[in-house]
């Protein structure tokens, strides 16, 4: 048997361990509000917005400064630019704090995007590979000194005939362990995503096949990476069938399907699976998140939410960009983080007063970050 120097100290791992616990405490999620520059651009076209650096830190303020977001939401993650953004001056008093700091006195851990997006992976058909790491290292010393505890790296899949392929099955699990690796030295919670896309025809058994397929390879080279996986949350898709099937399975068999792939996959050492929305309205992101919590069956894992569109569009909507409509936004994400919490619990009986917009697809084909 090999020996290699400890990987982490046992500091570093009871520090990681706590920073992971904490996020999945309690049936509480994670706000993921680190859209691109690019992503926010689609956003704020969407309401008919400017896409400028001023609008898009009013926006992130206002999701922010939502009264009551802790009793919900243990963790935000941000994109590089919203990091050193801050608060603006309310009053004379008011010293612009700043947004790391907005969400450390609420008691909401914060978080950062640390890849650098999907690019081609030669020679596969149409399949893609995440860049970042050549300086990651720096980067995350940094993050951590300004306040972030934890990050995230997507990673994508998608199904088709022939994909994915071994060598994109490969890359992508080593990509995600190079990450998590660099993450924990640096003392941040690794987020290890590799979300297998939603777009095409594929039913419920394949889109599970193919989760426990990739999940299979990424804890495998996790695993080889001496990766502490205490210290790591996963960020997988739910198992659902393809956007354009043409059978659609209930919440109970989404539920059924995705606590079946975890079981086959996940490690029990992991202390969570954040659940990414995908492309589902507001209300099936919570619909399947309360069926996947209410399958009765082994489930040694906390699991819950990091969506990004099935926690922010109605409020997006709803805020248009005019600061007249600061609060009601913020009433409607209060309430969508909410009704995720009880799904979480698997306590969500619906919402009988949903509005159309909660039920409106968020699908994006070929989504990116
Ligand atoms: P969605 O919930 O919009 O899929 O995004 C979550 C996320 O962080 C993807 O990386």
């Amino acid at each position: 048997m090999a020996s290699y120097s400890q990987f982490l100290t046992k500091e570093k791992e009871d520090e990681l361990r706590s920073i992971a616990n904490a996020i999945v405490a309690q049936g509480k999620g994670i706000l993921a509000a680190d859209e691109s520059t690019g992503s926010m651009d689609k956003r704020m076209q969407s309401i008919g917005a400017e896409n400028s650096e001023e609008n898009r830190r009013k926006y992130r303020q206002m999701l922010f400064t939502t009264e009551g977001l802790e009793k919900h939401v243990s963790g935000v993650i941000l994109f590089h630019e919203t990091m050193y953004q801050a608060r603006e001056r309310f009053q004379k008093t008011d010293d612009g704090t700043s947004f790391v700091d907005v969400l450390k006195k609420k008691g909401i851990i914060p978080g950062i995007k640390v890849d650098k997006g999907v690019i081609p992976l030669a020679g596969t058909q149409g399949e893609g590979t995440t860049q970042g790491l050549d300086d990651l290292n720096a980067r995350c010393a940094q993050y951590k000194k300004d306040g972030a505890q934890f990050a995230k790296w997507r990673c994508v899949h998608r199904i088709s005939g022939t994909t994915p392929s071994h060598t994109a099955l490969v890359e992508v699990a080593q990509v995600l362990a190079r990450y998590a690796s660099i993450c924990q030295q640096n003392g941040l919670v690794p987020i290890v995503e590799p979300e297998t896309l939603p777009d095409g025809e594929h039913d419920l058994a394949r889109c599970q096949k193919i989760t426990e397929t990739v999940l299979s390879y990424t804890y495998r080279a996790l695993n080889e990476h001496h990766v502490f996986l205490e210290g790591t949350l996963l960020k997988p898709n739910m198992v659902t069938a393809g956007m354009s099937a043409a059978n659609k399975p209930s919440n109970v068999e989404i539920g059924l399907a995705t606590v079946t792939a975890l079981q086959r996959t996940v490690p029990v050492a992991v202390p969570g699976v954040v659940f990414l929305s995908g492309g589902q309205s507001e209300e099936d992101a919570t619909k399947n998140l309360n069926a996947i919590n209410q399958v009765a069956t082994k489930k040694p894992w906390a699991l819950t939410f990091s969506y990004g569109r099935a926690l922010q569009a109605s409020a997006l909507a709803k805020w248009a960009g005019k600061d007249e409509n600061v609060k009601d936004a913020q009433a409607i994400l209060i309430h969508r983080a909410a009704s995720n919490q009880l799904a979480a619990l698997g306590k969500y009986s619906g919402d009988p007063n949903a509005d159309a917009t909660a039920s409106q697809s968020l699908f994006v084909a070929n989504h990116a970050y």
